[in-house]
């Protein structure tokens, strides 16, 4: 383990907590900027938007993707200029996209004509982009259905926008968060490339394509490093634009932020349920409701080991805390943890950086929310 966290841990802090290292999100952001020199790379502030994070990667000269107003003010307290900021989401609220416009971000994301109109009214003279729906093939945590327009739509609105005030800036796409292969990139790029053409050939001439995130993060399975994602989209960026490449967006979260931390969680109970079947559940201080909602379905599935017990191991259910039947955390996936294991002692999951303490609940059952400890 990462001997900052490695320390940090010996001094026993009250559980669940994520304990995070800021040098790791530096050291994320340096390799993809290295990997992807020609990109601009805006920070998707979803992922984990703790001020200290912001902080940071502002002071490494990073742009943001925000998706509300108080993302976007939560990058400005951060130290960020509201013209390194893109108001990524397509679903926006009227006085959202009004005081954003005030803030001096000049930059909007759409995908439909009504959200368009919203755009032109309430910020007027903005750089726009539409997000193209794309292939998500890959990716563990699919996007597609609820974002993005088609191709012909996309031609229209574009072409409409210098009629209602806009610059047409140019387009986006999102192949779906944990990416791990390189296809639906391609595909991507290839479907964008023929509209950035068809566009110039009437008189439109796109500047910018945001390549969005999806950069997939080590969970149970070994996944490609950013550079190899940034040689196949450097690859069909040259195959499909030529010379004449667009500005370059990437909208990383997860890779920037995943694999820089992790949670401590207290075990809570060890006990078998079914006769029939063998194994132990096991039940945490944190489950779907305490911030683990990627285990929705067991599509993320995060490395956990015990922080203390050892010995040879068994399979396990792995539950959390609260009244709720749904909050089991992996029922289908082959854990295993110490035969010995018992309650009060601890369990560590790792790399839980990213969509884990955005996704945290009030206080359901009454449980006190993840605390955060950023080194
Ligand atoms: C969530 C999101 C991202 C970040 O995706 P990751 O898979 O975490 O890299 C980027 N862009 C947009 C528009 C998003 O909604």
């Amino acid at each position: 383990m990462n001997p900052k966290i490695a320390s940090f841990l010996a001094t026993t802090p009250a559980t669940p907590c994520l304990v995070l290292d800021l040098d790791v999100v530096a050291a994320n952001f340096a390799a993809l900027r290295h990997a992807l020199p020609l990109a601009r790379i805006f920070y998707a502030v979803k992922a984990n938007p703790a001020p200290p994070i912001l902080r940071r990667l502002s002071g490494l000269g990073a742009c943001f993707d925000a998706a509300s107003l108080p993302e976007i003010e939560a990058c400005l307290s951060a130290g960020a200029l509201a013209a390194d900021i893109s108001f990524g989401n397509t679903v926006k609220k009227p006085a959202a996209i009004a005081a954003a416009h005030a803030h001096g971000v000049p930059l909007f994301a759409f995908d439909s004509r009504e959200e368009l109109e919203k755009i032109a009214v309430h910020a007027p003279g903005s750089q726009v982009y539409c997000r193209i729906a794309v292939d998500n093939i890959g990716a563990e945590w699919p996007l597609s259905k609820k974002f993005g327009t088609s191709l012909a739509r996309a031609r229209g609105l574009m072409l409409a926008a210098p009629g209602l005030g806009l610059q047409p800036h140019g387009l986006s796409f999102h192949v779906g968060s944990q990416q791990t292969g390189t296809a639906a990139y391609e595909l991507a790029i290839a479907q964008v490339a023929t509209l950035f053409t068809d566009l110039k050939n009437h008189g439109l001439d796109l500047k910018m394509l945001n390549l969005g995130g999806g950069f997939p993060v080590r969970y149970d399975q070994d996944v490609p490093d950013s550079a190899h994602f940034a040689t196949e989209i450097m690859r069909a960026m040259t195959t499909h634009f030529g010379n004449d490449l667009p500005e370059m967006l990437i909208e990383p979260g997860r890779a920037i932020v995943g694999d820089a931390g992790l949670i401590a969680a207290e075990v809570v109970l060890v006990c078998q349920r079914l006769e029939a079947d063998p194994r132990r559940w096991v039940y945490l201080d944190i489950g779907r409701y305490g911030g683990l909602a990627e285990t929705e379905g067991e599509a993320i599935r995060y490395p956990i080991t015990a922080a203390t017990a050892s010995g040879p191991s068994g399979p396990v259910v792995l539950a959390g805390p609260s009244c709720d039947g749904v909050d089991i955390l992996y029922e289908k996936s082959p854990y295993e943890l110490p035969l010995a294991l018992q309650s009060g002692q601890r369990l560590l999951i790792h790399n839980t950086g990213a969509y884990v303490t955005s996704y945290a609940s009030q206080n359901f059952n009454g449980f006190t929310p993840l605390a955060e400890h950023y080194l």
